[in-house]
């Protein structure tokens, strides 16, 4: 997670890429070919997955054959203080989670030079690389990631846990193409009565306008229906709502409610109608994520029965 001059936590900016001082995963040196974990397990390293502000993605293999995901973190990058209790705070809050549609936590460990967190592979990618190589993806198929995403919001808001960092690319495709949401570095618990924060984080496109508010709004669940608001725009119409080349820009756009909707596009009223909710500048006038689903963009249009890797190519041709 990168400090910014405006001391913003910031996540790695998706679609429009910003310039960054510098990325702490470059630090991550390649693990060796075989890791063992103290207890004698032997873990053999594959190919590259992808990298965050914060670590490096491998995959491994057990010795039964097994392949994951290792979410791999140099260690020179966690010397100070503050950045291990995050790390320690992202373990933790992942490994207390279980939910089909949340990225499975096996295991922890680490060598001399890194810190290993062995996950769920999702080989399907996430839901950004599908959008890319998509451009626009259809009703129907955003009406199924959509159920699936807020199922899972829903087993973290029950469990007082708020992501602050829901984004396309942080939501991944499991073999099967089930959506799982991973990621939980910038993940936070809430207790009541005390349910807000305060630190400005989050990824500059999906940030909510209170985050920008910091000390004198404070912020807690809704930053979560904001993002998925967010999301819900990128998938229909290509692009997020506030996309600006400058980030204080998009800042500005966001703190003023400042979005408009393609006027060439066929998307449905009602799809416009629903994004219009979630992005209510006044977090209290969101919907709940019960409210959401029971929208007539849920309830009234086709909905897929499943989803295959057909999708990651092109629309499918019944939709
Ligand atoms: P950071 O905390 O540094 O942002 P991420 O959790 O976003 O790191 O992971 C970095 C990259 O690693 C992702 O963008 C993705 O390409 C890849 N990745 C992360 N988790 C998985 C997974 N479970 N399966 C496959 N690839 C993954």
């Amino acid at each position: 997670i990168i400090h910014t001059p405006a001391k913003a936590a910031v996540s790695k900016p998706e679609i429009h890429h910003h310039r960054r001082k510098q990325k702490l995963s470059s630090l991550c040196k390649t693990p060796p070919s075989v890791v063992r974990t103290r207890n004698g397990r032997g873990y053999h390293r594959g190919m590259f997955l992808g990298e965050g502000g914060f670590a490096r993605c491998f995959q491994m293999k057990d010795e039964s054959g097994k392949i994951y995901a290792a979410k791999t973190v140099a260690k020179a990058s966690i010397k100070n203080e503050k950045t291990k209790t995050k790390l320690l705070s992202e373990i933790k809050i992942h490994k207390s989670m279980s939910h089909p549609n949340i990225v499975k936590f096996v295991d922890c460990f680490e060598d001399d030079v890194n810190v290993y967190i062995l996950l769920e592979i999702c080989p399907n990618h996430s839901l950004m690389d599908l959008l890319k190589s998509r451009k626009f993806v259809s009703e129907p198929e955003v009406r199924f990631f959509m159920t699936q995403i807020i199922g899972a919001v829903r087993y973290l808001h029950g469990r007082m846990v708020v992501h602050r960092d829901l984004k396309l690319g942080n939501v991944f495709f499991d073999p099967e193409m089930n959506l799982k949401i991973g990621d939980f570095g910038l993940a936070t618990v809430l207790n009541p009565p005390y349910n807000k924060r305060y630190t400005i984080c989050g990824t500059p496109n999906y940030i909510a306008p209170e985050v920008l508010g910091g000390k004198k709004t404070g912020h807690s669940y809704e930053v979560d229906i904001w993002a998925i608001g967010i999301m819900m725009y990128a998938m229909l119409f290509g692009k997020p709502p506030f996309q600006a080349k400058d980030v204080q820009v998009i800042y500005e756009r966001i703190k003023r409610n400042e979005y408009r909707f393609p006027s060439d596009s066929s998307v449905s009223e009602q799809a416009v109608d629903l994004i219009n909710m979630l992005l209510k500048h006044n977090p209290k006038s969101r919907p709940s994520l019960d409210d959401i689903l029971q929208h007539p963009w849920f309830t009234s249009g086709p909905f897929p029965s499943r989803i295959t890797t057909d999708s990651l190519k092109g629309t499918p041709s019944n939709f």
